[in-house]
């Protein structure tokens, strides 16, 4: 973009990207005063007014005469170069229209408005007619702000009165009233401020991220490490020296719940809370950080995966944590994978990234390995704390009835945790109740009217739920099949229900049940895992939201309900996932002073899965699953794309994709194979019945331009629909 013009004059012909569902930009011509690149600004669209931004000089091939004029320039800072060529890049890597990738970076309502306001109090200059107790509690805590204003919560809170006390202060002089605008700077962090001191290897490691972050210039980190290993604090000082530097740094979280311990972690080194940014923010606090980010008033935000999607100033630092996470994967809208496009954004800034894992993604490894990312490892766990010792346990020979999972030996060690005031989780990868309602008169199984689904059973939540479209109804009493009344049953378990056996075989324990279904805010679950933390239940039984970050220091024992359950299934990164999941829940053990244990139930003990495992041979298991994706030839050793169909009329969805699969010209000239069609491994969601082919490609091929190519060739009628799943992660 070096020979574009930065400003255009009035009337002179410019592009104008909007979030509209087009192709791409569109001509109009520049506002009176002219418009800036990158300026936003507000357009006619047909009847309506669009928010758009100049995206550069017009592309002509438009009647002049008939161009119209942008109607407004709005009062934001342009977007910078380095945002539009980002968006531009991410969306030709993920065959993502532009506009859908610019409503990624306007995730914030009401960007043009002027500033929303809300009401401060300060001290006034006015005598109270009367003195009260309460009146001189106000006055107080106005005094020890220091001049400071207050939101009339606030102050209320602080002084201990009712609001009417202040607004009766205020009526008299005494408390002056403000209007002030909501989007005020965060609160400075001091990197300045000392650190833990570091133990040896922590130290080697955070010297080398500070040199990278100082010498701003583009690299990537894998920062791999045990659990408990100290790889946050490693990564803080690489996000104070960017601080120290002027320069804003951006960390990611799979979960929302992961961030409240993190936040106070973020306060401790640097002295004040981080800006926060996850789907659980509100509209208005979305528009603070937004305006903050692009204007230097935010020096650090912690965010889920569209936080990369902000306008930052001056980005110098972005973490992964948890960087293999699958949540980093967008799988609705524009599908992108997080943890790639923070290194495509990196290298455009002049930024560092650092990706943090016990057990990384095979990508990232296969990276390091061929030293494209630099490698910091950091091998033992902090302090006294040790690695947990893992043991299998063989079900096979055990002998439980078909409605238990909790096997003897690890019920018995479960009951010496409890013994000791230990604690104990029990780990099933499971929501709800029982994944199968079957009526035992006719066998039919309830399933989801929209979607080739089970209905799951939660009992919770009272309610049959389709975990693909989110459909629910009651249980019914009669089998919607054969109409027999009493005979409708569960099948298999869900942590709900392991949680009943739970509290039926440890009568005398607490029990406490994490799952996302269980809590309807993050207040709520952050609550709970704040009291499960202080030794407020004695056995945890959890999905996978616990295998994530929590410390819990009086954990001792993890129990897996059923270690084979990733395992099933084609999926290419089955064994890489179980590995992850399974190494990460067992690293919630032992993480204080007292050791951990983790115990397998398996079936196929002998599984070279299960015994890579146990034995934590991580880099021979890596290496083994390196070979035969590269004998196979697929990721990352080879490249893949995704492609799902969708229509109501399934013939309509065949047509189309047995039509794409015989002409793929365009990609067998990049030496690219494509299986399909075939119906996806849901069949049908929402009502909508889905194809799937799958595209294969050599490593270093130009794949999405053939795929555009490919695709391009059909014209998508009637409810038909496409979407490209470049690098897919899952494949349903
Ligand atoms: P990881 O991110 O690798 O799981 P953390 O950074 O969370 O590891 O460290 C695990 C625990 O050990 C945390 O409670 C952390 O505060 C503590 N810890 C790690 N390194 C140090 C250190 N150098 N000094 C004091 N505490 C530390
Ligand atoms: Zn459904």
């Amino acid at each position: 973009m070096n020979d574009t013009p930065s400003h255009f004059p009035e009337g002179a012909r410019i592009a104008v990207l909007t979030t509209q569902p087009l192709d791409g930009p569109l001509d109009y011509l520049a506002p009176e005063g002219g418009v800036m690149i990158g300026a936003y600004v507000e357009a006619p669209l047909g009847p309506r007014k669009v928010m758009g931004v100049v995206w550069g000089p017009g592309l002509g091939g438009f009647d002049a005469s008939k161009l119209r004029r942008v109607s407004s320039v709005l009062d934001v800072p342009p977007m910078r170069d380095e945002m539009r060529v980002f968006l531009e890049k991410a969306g030709a890597y993920t065959l993502t229209p532009l506009p859908a990738m610019l409503r990624l970076a306007t995730r914030a309502p009401a960007l043009g408005q002027p500033p929303s306001k809300r009401k401060v109090y300060r001290r006034g200059t006015g005598r109270p007619d009367r003195e009260t107790e309460a009146r001189a509690r106000v006055m107080a805590a106005l005094d020890e702000m220091g001049g400071l204003a207050l939101t009339l919560s606030e102050l209320s809170q602080m002084a201990g009165v009712t609001s009417s006390v202040v607004k009766g202060l205020v009526k008299q002089g005494v408390v002056s009233e403000e209007e002030s605008p909501r989007d005020t700077p965060y609160p400075r962090l001091d990197p300045a401020l000392p650190s833990k001191p570091l133990a040896e290897d922590q130290a080697e490691a955070a010297e080398v991220l500070r040199d990278a972050v100082a010498s701003g210039r583009y690299g990537t980190t894998l920062l791999k490490g045990v659990t408990g290993s100290g790889k946050t604090e490693v990564y803080l000082e690489a996000v104070a020296a960017c601080l120290a530097k002027g320069r804003q740094a951006l960390v990611l979280l799979p979960e929302i719940a992961l961030s409240a311990e993190f936040l106070t972690r973020v306060e401790a080194r640097f002295g004040a809370k981080p800006a926060e940014w996850h789907s659980g923010v509100t509209q208005t606090e979305r528009r603070r950080i937004w305006h903050m980010v692009g204007s230097g008033g935010a020096q650090l935000v912690v965010g889920a995966r569209s936080a990369l999607f902000l306008p930052f100033q001056d980005l110098g630092l972005v973490v992964v944590d948890e960087e293999h996470d699958s949540s980093y994967k967008q799988e609705e809208g524009a599908l992108y994978n997080a943890r790639d496009m923070a290194v495509l954004r990196a290298s455009i800034t002049d930024a560092q990234v650092v990706l943090a894992s016990a057990t990384p993604s095979l990508e990232s490894w296969a990276n390091a390995e061929a030293g494209k990312y630099r490698r910091l490892t950091l091998t033992s766990r902090f302090g006294t704390a040790a690695l947990p010792e893992m043991k299998s346990l063989d079900m096979r020979g055990e002998d439980l009835p078909a409605d238990r999972w909790i096997s003897e030996p690890l019920a018995a060690a479960a009951r010496r945790r409890i013994e000791n005031g230990e604690q104990a989780l029990l780990f099933l990868n499971r929501r709800g109740y029982a994944p199968v309602t079957i009526c035992r008169a006719c066998g039919h199984q309830i399933g989801c009217k929209h979607c080739d689904a089970r209905m799951v059973e939660h009992r919770f939540l009272k309610r049959l739920v389709c975990h693909q479209c989110g459909e629910t109804e009651p249980r019914p009493e009669v089998c919607p099949s054969c109409g027999v009344e009493g005979k409708l049953a569960a099948v298999g378990p869900g942590v709900e229900r392991l949680a009943e056996e739970a509290r039926a075989r440890f009568p005398e324990a607490r029990i406490a049940v994490l799952s996302s279904d269980m809590y309807t805010t993050a207040r709520q679950l952050k609550a709970e895992i704040a009291s499960i933390a202080e030794g407020g239940a004695d056995i945890i039984v959890g999905t996978q939201l616990v295998a994530k970050g929590h410390n819990f220091p009086l954990l001792t024992l993890v129990g897996v309900i059923d270690a084979d359950l990733g395992l099933q299934g084609s999926d290419l990164r089955a064994a890489e996932r179980t590995f992850q999941l399974m190494r990460q829940v067992a690293g919630r053990a032992g993480r204080a002073e007292k050791p951990g244990v983790a115990l397998l139930q398996t079936y196929q003990p002998d599984h070279p899965v299960i015994r890579a495992i146990l034995s934590g041979d991580e880099e021979g298991f890596w290496r083994a699953e390196a070979r035969e994706r590269e004998a196979a030839g697929v990721p990352p050793y080879g490249r893949m794309a995704g492609i799902i169909l969708s229509s109501e009329d399934v013939q309509k969805v065949f047509d189309l994709g047995n039509a794409l699969a015989r002409n793929a010209g365009a990609l067998r000239r990049i030496g690219a194979d494509v299986y399909g069609p075939a119906p996806a491994p849901i069949a049908r969601v929402r009502g909508r019945h889905r194809v799937r082919l799958l595209v294969k490609a050599p490593k270093g091929s130009a794949l999405q331009a053939a795929v555009a190519d490919w695709v391009g060739q059909f014209r998508l009628k009637g409810d038909l629909r496409l979407a490209v799943d470049i690098d897919p992660q899952s494949f349903f």
